[in-house]
C-alpha cells in the first residue's frame, strides 16, 4: 500500500487566549487520506473542520498528537510542503485592484516559477476555470461563482499534488455551485487529490470518495458516503409535516406505535418542524400512519442521506 498523503494520529488544537479560558477546537483526531481520493470533512460551523485545514496547509501549528504532510513535518518542513500544496481558502483573498489573470500570475511569481512557466500556466488556468475571456478584467467585476473559480485557479498554478479547499461553494447560488463542482470533479480525474470541507451534506455526497463527519472537534464517523449510510440511518425516510399543535400528539403515537417499530430499519425522530420516520420501505411507514388515522400536511417518502447519519450520530441537523 502506497504511504499516506496526510496521516493524523491523536491532532489536537486548543487555543490559548492571552486572557480568558482555552479552547480546544480540535479534540484528538486520527484519520489517513490517500492519492487521488477526495476526502472531505462535513461538520456543522464550530466542528472544527477549518482548524484541522489550517494545521494541513502549515498556518497553525498543533497543540498536541502528529500530523504528516507528504510524509513530512508541518512544524519543521512547512516551506516545502506548501510549495507542494494548493489552498482555497474561506475568504478568496483575491487582489480586487488586479485583472483576473494578473491575480494567477502574481501568485505563480510568490513560488518563485519561471516567467515563460506562469504566462502558460496562466493560459490554461484560464481556460480549467471558465475565465479566458475575463483575463483582463478586473476582480471586483467578477460574479461569487467567477472569484471562487479564480481561487481555484490561483491556488493550482504550482501544480500542486494536494489541494485543500475550505467551504468551496458557501454563500453560491446552486447553479454557481454545480459548475464548482463539475470543474473539482475534473480536477479529481487528473488525478489531484482534494481535501475539502463543507456542511452541505449533498456536497459531500456528490464529490467525496470518503469522509470523516466531525461535531465538537471530535470525529464521530469515518467512511464512503454510501457506507456511512447504510450503516447509521435505514434505507428510506418519510418525512412527516403537521400543524403546529398537531405535532406533539402525532409524534408520542408514532413513537409508541408497535406496528411501525417492526419495520426494518425503524427510528422516529422529531424536529421543530417536521417528524421523520426511518425504514428500509418508507411506504410501510407511509401506510402505517394512514391506518393510525393521522393526517400529515404532507408526507415525502426520500432516500437517507448523510444528513441523517449526522442526525443518528448527534441529535442534531447539520444547518442549524
Ligand atoms: P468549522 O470550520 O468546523 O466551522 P473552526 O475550526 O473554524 O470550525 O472552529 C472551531 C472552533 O474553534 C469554533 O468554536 C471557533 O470559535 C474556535 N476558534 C477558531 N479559531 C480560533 C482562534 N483563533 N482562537 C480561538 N478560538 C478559535
Amino acid at each position: 500500500m502506497t504511504a499516506p498523503m496526510v496521516r493524523a494520529a491523536g491532532l489536537r488544537k486548543t487555543y490559548e487566549p492571552k486572557r480568558g479560558n482555552s479552547f480546544t477546537a480540535v479534540a484528538g483526531i486520527d484519520f489517513e487520506l490517500y492519492r487521488g481520493e477526495c476526502f472531505g470533512f462535513l461538520g456543522p460551523n464550530g466542528a472544527g473542520k477549518s482548524t484541522t485545514m489550517r494545521m494541513i496547509s502549515c498556518v497553525s501549528t498543533p497543540t498536541g498528537g502528529r500530523l504528516e504532510v507528504l510524509g513530512l513535518d508541518p512544524v519543521t518542513q512547512g516551506q516545502q510542503i506548501r510549495s507542494r500544496i494548493g489552498v482555497v481558502p474561506q475568504d478568496d483573498a483575491l487582489d480586487l485592484e488586479l485583472s483576473v489573470a494578473e491575480n494567477i500570475l502574481l501568485y505563480g511569481r510568490y513560488f518563485g516559477l519561471p516567467k515563460a512557466t506562469i504566462r502558460e500556466r496562466t493560459t490554461q488556468l484560464l481556460q480549467f476555470a471558465q475565465l479566458t475571456e475575463k483575463a483582463s478584467a478586473r476582480v471586483d467585476a467578477l460574479s461569487g461563482g467567477m472569484r471562487r473559480r479564480l481561487t481555484i485557479a490561483r491556488s493550482l498554478v504550482n501544480s500542486p499534488e494536494l489541494v485543500l479547499l475550505d467551504e468551496p461553494t458557501t454563500g453560491l447560488d446552486p447553479q454557481a455551485r454545480h459548475v464548482l463542482w463539475e470543474r473539482l470533479f475534473r480536477l479529481k480525474q487528473d488525478g489531484v487529490t482534494l481535501i475539502l470541507t463543507t456542511h452541505y451534506m449533498d456536497e459531500a455526497e456528490q464529490l467525496c470518495d470518503r469522509l470523516v463527519v466531525m461535531d465538537k472537534g471530535l470525529i464521530v464517523a469515518c467512511g464512503t458516503p454510501l457506507e456511512l449510510i447504510q450503516s447509521h440511518a435505514a434505507r428510506e425516510v418519510l418525512e412527516l409535516r403537521f400543524g403546529f399543535d398537531d405535532m406533539p400528539a402525532a409524534a408520542k403515537v408514532l413513537a409508541d406505535d408497535p406496528a411501525l417499530g417492526r419495520l426494518p430499519g425503524h427510528r422516529v425522530e422529531t424536529l421543530p418542524d417536521r417528524i421523520l420516520v426511518y425504514a428500509d420501505q418508507g411506504e410501510d411507514a407511509l401506510r402505517e400512519v394512514h391506518r393510525l388515522g393521522l393526517t400529515p400536511i404532507t408526507a415525502l417518502i426520500r432516500r437517507s442521506s448523510l444528513e441523517d447519519v449526522f442526525l443518528a450520530l448527534t441529535g442534531r441537523t447539520l444547518v442549524d
